[in-house]
């Protein structure tokens, strides 16, 4: 079993497979990063594999695969399967675009793939492009749709930005409702790599514009370290919201992130990461797992959203958000 040195169990890893994007959204990649990280640096398939097992050997259990863009990445559904032929039980998660799943979406359910998270943040053609620089929402709709087609238990995500797309936080919770897909707002995470000009919307304000409208209630989620908390309308519908920059947030945090260079992240706030590359590439797994076990004996407490409220030097691309 892992834990970090507050006593929280870690046993979910968000594993990004690119840094490269499609999209520059307003809010993560607004401008192509001067340099993307060299190709020879990526790791291989099966070097993160490697590194994959043995994390599930120490009690992983949940994985979610993010990036950059995954579905980018060639031979994603191959890397799925390993992992499930070899974890059959896993949480085996995906946060995407959703541009590329009207063609992946089975491709990568038939591979193991059992939950995908699609970012909307716009039901209306033109803001959505504005937030991801490009005409998306076509392809982002047919892909939730290609994406439930194919058994996938889907989620949406949301990002809140003022004069945005604020005024349609109703507009996606009804969307999502009409089609039983639960929506996730995300509190927008202040970080340099972001379009100067952005703000938020915090969740006391989201939860207004919802009560606005509609009665709901906070519910207990069956996943005491979920990262979103969870409420319910009287019709039983659920949906749910990130809130990082409050106090609380990090308390039950049962994450580790690994980047496609192979850094091991601790939390998404912090710049603190330690490379697994060289140690997986020379087949050392022995040492892979000791820079496992030195990154969660540095875990933070919290992050710092909570409380600087500075804004991350880190891009959310290279993290996995
Ligand atoms: N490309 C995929 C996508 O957009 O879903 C996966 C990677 S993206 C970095 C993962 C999640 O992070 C997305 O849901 C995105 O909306 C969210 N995200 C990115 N930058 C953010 C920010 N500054 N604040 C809050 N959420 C952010
Ligand atoms: Fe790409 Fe996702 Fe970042 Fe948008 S949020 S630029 S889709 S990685």
């Amino acid at each position: 079993m892992l834990t970090d040195q507050h006593g929280r169990r870690v046993n979910y890893l968000r594993l990004s497979v690119t840094e490269r994007c499609n999209l520059r959204c307003l809010y993560c990649m607004p401008d192509k990063p001067l340099s993307w990280v060299p190709k020879e640096n990526i790791l291989s398939y099966e070097d993160l594999f490697l590194f994959v097992r043995a994390a599930i050997d120490e009690g992983i259990d949940k994985i979610r695969i993010t990036g950059g863009e995954p579905t980018l990445r060639v031979g994603l559904d191959g890397f799925l399967k390993q992992i499930t032929d070899y974890a059959p039980d896993i949480d085996l998660a995906l946060t995407t675009n959703g541009l590329f799943m009207g063609e992946q979406a089975q491709r990568l359910a038939d591979a193991g793939l059992k939950r995908v998270n699609i970012s909307l943040d716009s039901l209306q053609r033109a803001v959505a492009g504005r937030i991801a620089n490009r005409d998306v929402l076509g392809a982002v709709l047919e892909g939730i749709e290609a994406s439930q087609a194919a058994g996938l238990k889907v989620k949406l995500n949301m990002v809140p930005m003022r004069g945005i797309n604020d005024g349609e936080m109703i507009a996606i919770l009804e969307w999502a409702m009409a089609r039983d897909i639960s929506l996730r707002y995300i509190e927008y995470m202040e970080n340099s790599h972001a379009n100067k000009h952005l703000k938020g919307v915090r969740s006391a304000e989201i939860l207004e514009a919802v009560g606005a409208r509609y009665r709901f209630e906070p519910v207990a989620s069956a996943d005491r370290s979920s990262a979103a908390t969870l409420y319910q309308l009287e019709n039983g519908y659920r949906f749910g919201v990130i809130e990082p920059h409050l106090e609380k947030f990090c308390e039950n945090c049962n994450r580790i992130r690994l980047t496609a260079e192979g850094f091991l992240i601790p939390c998404l706030y912090f710049d603190e990461a330690m490379s697994i590359r060289e140690k997986v590439r020379a087949g050392d797994v022995a040492g892979a797992v000791a820079v496992l076990r030195t990154v969660l004996a540095n875990k933070p407490e919290k992050n710092r959203w909570s409380s600087d409220n500075q804004g991350s030097e880190r891009a959310f691309y290279q993290t996995g958000g």
